[in-house]
């Protein structure tokens, strides 16, 4: 792995969790919602493994990676825990193999062509996945994902694939200091919901909102926010 970030140790992370997981209650209070209905999925990418141990240490079992090679080789390291790893990194068609072997679940689904290749070696493997469709509600070129005006065919499509599991949906928000257009990403992708809905399918879950912005998705109905840095500290 390269560039990796200093770890965590585990006082400080209790002290993280608990002051995140404040935050997070206090915005589901800010906007009339049940703190139960929103989950913290930690985003241990680039930390190392001690850094997870830290988290497992207060229970957590789920983590957030965006690179298929580091989640492997993370996974290798933590051989015997109890560990779920979730893939939120934008997924190339030829790393599918190893998402099949590897993840509990993949956020970043965002194309036919690489539902395909999951579905086929998840056959192989004898395994189901859940996924959320990755939409890409920002305008800016780098960010990647599932224009919305396309997701109604695709989710139609995904019914061809059983070893999908379609949980929701997913979206990264524009990076901006104007929180109307941030929480304008964050709205856009509950309407994705509210529409896919109106055509049969019952996504529950809305994966949206990061450490700098997870209060404005929260009030656009997020059902889980992925949280790095500031539970883990900052990245190198
Ligand atoms: C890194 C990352 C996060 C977490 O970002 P922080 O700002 O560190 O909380 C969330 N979602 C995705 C897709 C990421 O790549």
């Amino acid at each position: 792995m390269l560039a990796m970030s200093a770890d965590i140790d585990a006082a400080s992370f209790v002290a993280n969790w608990a002051q995140v997981r404040a935050r997070v209650d206090a915005a589901c209070r800010a906007a009339g919602r049940d703190p139960g209905e929103v989950a913290i999925l930690p985003v241990s990418k680039t930390f190392g493994a001690a850094s997870v141990r830290a988290a497992m240490a207060l229970g957590l079992r789920r983590f957030g990676e965006n690179r298929v090679q580091e989640l492997r080789d993370k996974q290798a390291e933590l051989a015997g825990e109890p560990a779920e790893w979730v893939l939120i990194g934008q997924l190339q068609t030829n790393k599918a193999k190893d998402a099949a072997r590897l993840a509990s679940e993949v956020q970043s689904l965002d194309r036919l062509e690489l539902a395909a290749a999951l579905d086929q070696r998840l056959q192989q493997e004898g395994r189901v996945l859940d996924v959320l469709v990755q939409v890409k509600t920002s305008p800016e070129p780098s960010k990647t994902g599932l224009p919305p005006d396309e997701l109604p065919a695709l989710l139609d499509r995904l019914r061809d694939y059983p070893r999908l599991c379609v949980r929701g949906l997913m979206t990264l928000a524009v990076h901006s200091d104007d929180t109307e257009q941030v929480r304008a990403c964050f709205r856009r992708l509950r309407e994705c919901r509210e529409q896919a809905a109106r055509q049969g399918h019952a996504l529950e879950r809305l994966s949206m909102g990061m450490s700098g912005d997870f209060s404005l998705a929260i009030a656009e109905g997020a059902t889980e926010v992925r949280i790095g840095s500031a539970l883990f500290g900052q990245r190198s």
